[in-house]
């Protein structure tokens, strides 16, 4: 499996800026039985953690976050760049390889004592999937796990997360 999926994601170097490799994992999007695949692949791993909602981060995140909430029957909750969500917002500022940003959800989309599952396509300093989690514990609920479609194991993200949840998944990893 992750052999299959290192195969077809592309890496695009010096993008955005100079000195990143970018892991474009689009190509996969192109393959509807590797997206089947990887939908169970993550889907089976989220069953065992129970979730009762799956978090999905802008934009990539989307992918497989929304399929994996479907395939749970539990509800997928948009976590956005600032100023994209209409409604009222919880948000929170972070650092990330390139840059800072803030991320944002609808301040009702979390319930209280709810057990989350936040999902990306990339794990790389981890500074993105923290700064979901400490909305998802802000907002009263609990992580019960990560998972990604790739790990930069390299750069240690894993260690950002370890305070949330140690249940850290990814599918592939460099
Ligand atoms: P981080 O907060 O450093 O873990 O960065 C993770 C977020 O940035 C994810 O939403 C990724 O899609 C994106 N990202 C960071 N580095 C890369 C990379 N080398 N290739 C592709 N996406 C990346």
């Amino acid at each position: 499996m992750e052999e299959k999926i290192k195969k077809v994601i592309r890496d695009v170097p010096d993008f955005p800026k100079k000195g990143i490799v970018f892991k474009d994992i689009t190509p996969i999007l192109e393959q509807p039985e590797l997206c089947r695949l990887i939908t169970q692949e993550f889907a089976k791993h989220a069953k065992s953690l129970k979730p009762d909602a799956v978090m999905g981060i802008e934009s990539r995140g989307f992918f497989w976050g929304l399929l994996v909430a479907q395939a749970l029957n539990i509800p997928f909750i948009p976590v956005r760049k600032k100023g994209k969500l209409p409604y009222k917002t919880v948000s929170h500022r972070y650092d990330l390889e390139y840059g800072s940003a803030e991320i944002e959800v609808h301040e009702d989309a979390i319930k209280e004592g709810s057990k989350i599952l936040i999902h990306d396509d990339l794990l790389a300093t981890g500074g993105t999937a923290a700064a979901a989690a400490h909305i998802a514990t802000q907002q009263g609920a609990e992580v019960c796990g990560f998972s990604f479609l790739v790990n930069l194991s390299f750069l240690n993200g894993e260690e950002h997360l370890k305070t949330y949840s140690q249940n850290i998944d990814s599918l592939v990893s460099y």
